[in-house]
């Protein structure tokens, strides 16, 4: 199929699925809504087994999520028809006080999961939520609004992670997280990972690596069975973006990492990845998937203290240049037709930046923007798969953000599995000039298995790098308090994921000052 077959698709699906016609006719859907069931159904096992999520919270609304599963691992369990699934919103968590409560379909065409989209709720409020099907009741989640958008609230905690590699690790840093009470998680990719179970490890995949919608659907049910995973969701709401692991390791755009599969196949597959990811996150309705298609840029409000722009760095870029890998910053790496964010959401971007009346300016984003030398001596090597293999289009949208004075931008990124600070630089070669931007890596929750402060090669990584703070390869995540005058990071770690019962420790502390981009230990 060509890409303007798939275009074509694209409407036409997301109408049927906005719609709720019949979606029996569209081939992208592996099943087919047959009827409703009645809402005494009766469900022979718990259908609530992945918990409650919520998300993309606006100053008066919210996405409720939820899905039914009775059988989680084996496609869901649940026949080929649509179920209503009953929800309420109350202002106390003993649901003495409902503000609202509706009905929404779970269809079988979208995996039996429920996204409630409220509207008309209070600025700045905490909010406790359930759902019922049948004679089952799910746990009870909360979540909150956005303060309004001419408001100045004078704090705003965040948490940001990424990388939860089910196999290689627990997921305690989530069970530190959900005690920090934050407002808000930013979820910046490698949500799941797509590879097949093996053996001796934390934990074992449940099944091969996952290329059908069947498959996608039951890794992301093996990996919300998790019960730390699920609390955290349960308490606060999330912003979600995907890295590569959601769809296929180092993909960019319709291109596969694996030589000799067909740009085709690779597309349909990543059908099935984008309609699984939606199903499974708690996101709006224009994030549903159209075929290999699906938008998930976007931009929150935090009133005027923080403008969120979630960014997609893996859907719309160029193919990594010069063979992937670290290489030198030469030839395609130069090119200037290359590009991370594609062109649309490149001027989308600059667009929201531009009108953007926050005092912080905060892009969510997947691969590291500093331009890190990884190899020893007077050689140097980068990653072809980060921005640094994008090296004309960084350096397009970090002169941007200084020519156009864009208030306090903040640079979050995931992917690499390790802790940086990185002082943003138009030019890093010339590291004595200031900074434009200020970049926080958090590590992964659990990928690549018990961590360790410093890497081997740690002291010759900084002193190559001057524009880099400071680096860590534990695992944990990273939580932010934001105020008018500062930001500041947190670089919380645990020690072991090999089992249970990690404690917290903070391993170092960032601030930035309003008004000067840059830095400091705090
Ligand atoms: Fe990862
Ligand atoms: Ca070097």
């Amino acid at each position: 199929m060509n890409s303007r077959q798939f275009q074509q698709h694209q409407r036409t699906r997301r109408q049927a699925i906005l719609s709720g016609i019949s979606l029996a006719a569209l081939p992208w859907l592996g099943q087919q809504s047959k009827a409703t069931a009645g809402f005494s159904h009766r469900f022979a096992d718990n259908p609530f087994t992945l918990g409650v999520a919520s998300g993309d919270p606006s100053s008066d609304g919210v996405v409720l999520w939820t899905r039914l599963a009775p059988d989680p691992l084996n496609g869901g369990g649940l026949p080929p028809e649509n179920f209503p699934v009953r929800w309420e919103l109350a202002e106390d968590d003993a649901f003495r006080s409902i503000v609202q409560s509706g009905t929404e379909l779970a269809t079988a065409a979208l995996g039996h999961s429920v996204h409630v989209e409220v509207r008309g709720l209070q600025p700045d409020s905490w909010y406790w939520f359930r759902f019922h099907a049948g004679d089952a009741v799910s746990r009870t989640g909360r979540t909150r609004t956005m303060p309004a958008a001419d408001a100045l609230p004078e704090r705003l905690k965040l948490c940001f992670a990424s990388c939860q590699h089910y196999e290689t690790g627990l997921f305690t840093a989530y069970e530190h997280m959900a005690a920090e009470n934050p407002d808000l998680v930013l979820h910046l990719g490698d949500y799941i990972y797509e590879y097949e179970g093996k053996d001796n490890r934390v934990r074992k995949h449940s099944g091969p690596e996952i290329t059908t919608l069947e498959h996608y659907r039951n890794r992301y049910a093996q990996y919300r069975m998790d019960p730390q995973l699920q609390t955290m969701h349960a308490l606060c709401p999330w912003l979600v973006v995907w890295d590569d692991h959601e769809f296929d390791n180092n993909c960019a755009g319709a291109i596969s990492e694996e030589k000799g599969v067909s740009s085709a196949d690779f597309l349909l597959r990543r059908a099935n990845a984008y309609q699984a990811y939606y199903e499974n996150m708690p996101l709006r309705k224009p994030a549903i998937p159209a075929g290999p298609d699906m938008l998930l840029y976007r931009t929150l409000d935090y009133g005027r203290l923080a403008r969120i722009e979630m960014l997609d760095t893996r859907q719309y870029r160029s193919d990594q240049p010069n063979g992937d890998g670290l290489k030198p910053l030469t030839g395609a790496a130069l090119d200037p037709t290359t590009t991370m964010l594609g062109e649309q959401q490149e001027r989308w971007l600059l667009q929201e930046l531009s009108t953007s009346k926050s005092l912080w300016n905060v892009l969510g984003q997947q691969v590291m923007m500093g331009r890190v030398d990884r190899v020893p001596g007077a050689d140097r090597k980068f990653s072809m798969d980060q921005w640094s293999g994008y090296d004309v289009a960084r350096t397009r949208l970090l002169a941007a953000l200084a020519e156009r004075k864009i208030a306090n931008p903040i640079v979050l990124t995931g992917d690499i599995h390790s802790n940086w600070v990185n002082d943003l630089l138009t030019d890093f070669d010339r590291p004595n000039d200031p900074a434009v931007a200020t970049e926080f890596v958090c590590t992964s929750i659990s990928s690549g298995g018990n961590g360790v402060q410093r890497a081997a090669g740690h002291a010759l990584l900084m002193s190559e790098n001057p524009f880099v703070k400071f680096q860590n390869s534990e695992r944990g995540y990273v939580s932010c308090e934001v105020t008018p005058k500062e930001w500041l990071s947190r670089y919380q770690v645990v020690e072991y994921v090999d089992r249970p019962g990690a404690p917290l420790v903070t391993r170092s502390a960032w601030a930035v000052e309003a008004g000067r981009a840059g830095a400091k230990q705090a």
